[in-house]
């Protein structure tokens, strides 16, 4: 006889872990770094020793020197004709600040000191799907930073401190501000705040308390974070793609980023090593790779090909124009001769025999073998191409993470004053600028938490 067993059907609990913190930040790159310090009691104040130039900004902030600049109204700057006209007053104070006259060249010492108040701490938890560093953990390794090394400092702790020496070379690969961004949270003893590879799925409100939920890569388990304000700090990673029908279909034959294209062209090319032999006629048979865009990272893509002798085809949707008027144009060739030289092609000053440039131009379809050229003259021009390299900007799709849309002023959701958005996804795309927008946040939360300022007299906003 055989005999058969039931079992009750086991209810597995999928294990959750939770944690509690307030406040929560999502995104652990430069931004969600950078407010995880000042939140941690990193402040900085007045340095008297070191006047700023503008009369305004010296006299308002000597008058509250004994204060952080986390502690005072600063309110004022947005009335400042220079810093309002960015229409983001206290990122470009921060700038002037810790680098005054650093676009004019100047190496002038900065205008404020740092102090660590581990007594102001507000326990706060940061957590990313990459791991400490952000976007920096994804680009290409060799990759020239655009910025300065001193303009990619983090609050309190400068790449120089860092190096122990000014750099010799003003722009440093991507690799090395990947690690100073990791050996910071460690030196400034954070790392305990950051957790890695938490991808967050949801962000809901629940009464007053905000719910975050998501999944570990590492290991698949979920987490949910309760917490009574969020801070967003997920920049902008995903590529902006050419929403045509066929570019899903055609995937394989399409790299969104300069890294891509670079491993691509390596599986297949030998590089030019020797400049000279861009005056021999090209060796190349090959379909040419098609770029789009005129940012650097379309100029990157440029480059590579040519330092690989392979053919270029450049789609430009800017005309001659407003080519003069992009940040390419004011790039100087001392420091960024790799752009500038590719920018001099692009607005027709100088001819390669690898490389064609269509302006007032875009991709209008795609196919496996063919893309269809738009002009500006309504012509259509169709090309074989080998590979589509589209860098037209980044884009975020974190905000379906809400269950409603939020809108955002002076990094504090119009809709609910718990919520903020820092760094790249609120606008500030460069690191020296996101600092600032971070200290504001910092301003909010501190303010929001009821901490002692009131007992001070120090007015917030
Ligand atoms: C090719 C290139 C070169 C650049 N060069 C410079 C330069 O020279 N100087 C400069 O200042 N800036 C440069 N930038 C701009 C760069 O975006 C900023 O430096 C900076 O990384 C923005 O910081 P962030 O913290 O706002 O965002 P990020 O560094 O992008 O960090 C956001 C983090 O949030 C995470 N995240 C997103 N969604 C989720 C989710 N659902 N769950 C969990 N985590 C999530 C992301 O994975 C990422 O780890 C460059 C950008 C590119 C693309």
């Amino acid at each position: 006889m055989m005999i058969i067993l039931f079992f009750p059907a086991v209810t597995v609990d999928v294990q959750v872990s939770k944690f509690y913190s307030d406040p929560q930040i999502a995104g652990n790159g430069p931004a969600g770094i950078a407010l995880s310090s000042f939140l941690s009691g990193m402040h900085p104040f007045y340095d008297v020793r070191h006047p700023h130039e503008n009369v305004t900004v010296h006299e308002r902030l000597l008058a509250n020197q004994d204060f952080s600049l986390i502690d005072q109204d600063l309110s004022w700057s947005s009335d400042l004709t220079e810093l309002s006209q960015s229409g983001r007053p206290l990122s470009v104070l921060y700038d002037m600040l810790v680098r005054p006259g650093a676009d004019m060249g100047s190496e002038s010492p900065g205008c404020l000191q740092w102090e660590m108040h581990r007594e102001r701490e507000v326990d706060h938890m940061v957590i990313g799907e990459t791991k400490i560093g952000g976007s920096w953990n994804e680009y290409d390794p060799a990759m020239l930073t655009v910025s300065f090394s001193d303009w990619m400092d983090m609050p309190g702790l400068t790449m120089e401190q860092w190096l122990c020496g000014r750099p010799m070379v003003k722009r440093l690969p991507s690799v090395a501000i990947a690690t100073y961004l990791k050996k910071y949270v460690e030196k400034l003893r954070l790392r305990k705040k950051f957790h890695q590879h938490f991808v967050v799925s949801s962000i809901r409100k629940v009464g007053d308390v905000w719910v975050t939920e998501g999944k570990r890569s590492t290991d698949g388990r979920m987490f949910r974070i309760r917490s009574k304000q969020v801070v967003v700090a997920c920049g902008k990673t995903s590529p902006r793609k050419l929403e045509l029908p066929n570019e899903e279909l055609c995937s394989s034959n399409i790299v969104y980023d300069v890294r891509t294209l670079k491993e691509r062209l390596d599986s297949t090319k030998k590089t030019v090593i020797d400049e000279e032999c861009y005056d021999t006629p090209s060796t190349s048979t090959s379909a040419p790779v098609i770029v789009v865009g005129d940012g650097v990272s379309s100029v990157d893509c440029v480059r590579h090909c040519l330092e690989r002798d392979i053919p270029v085809v450049h789609v430009i949707r800017r005309t001659l124009r407003e080519l003069r008027n992009v940040m390419l144009s004011r790039l100087s060739p001392a420091h960024y001769s790799e752009y500038t030289n590719i920018y001099r092609m692009m607005i027709g000053r100088h001819a390669h025999k690898n490389y064609q440039r269509l302006l007032d131009s875009n991709i209008s379809s795609i196919s496996k073998i063919h893309v269809e050229i738009t002009t500006g003259t309504r012509e259509i021009i169709e090309m074989p191409y080998s590979t589509l390299a589209v860098c037209i900007g980044r884009e975020s799709h974190f905000s379906s993470v809400f269950d409603s849309a939020h809108t955002f002023l002076d990094y504090r959701s119009q809709q609910d004053p718990t919520l903020f958005a820092v760094g790249a996804y609120a606008g500030d795309h460069f690191v020296r600028f996101l600092v600032g927008g971070c200290l504001r946040v910092a301003q909010h939360i501190n303010c929001n938490m009821n901490n002692n300022n009131v007992e001070k007299g120090v007015k917030l906003v």
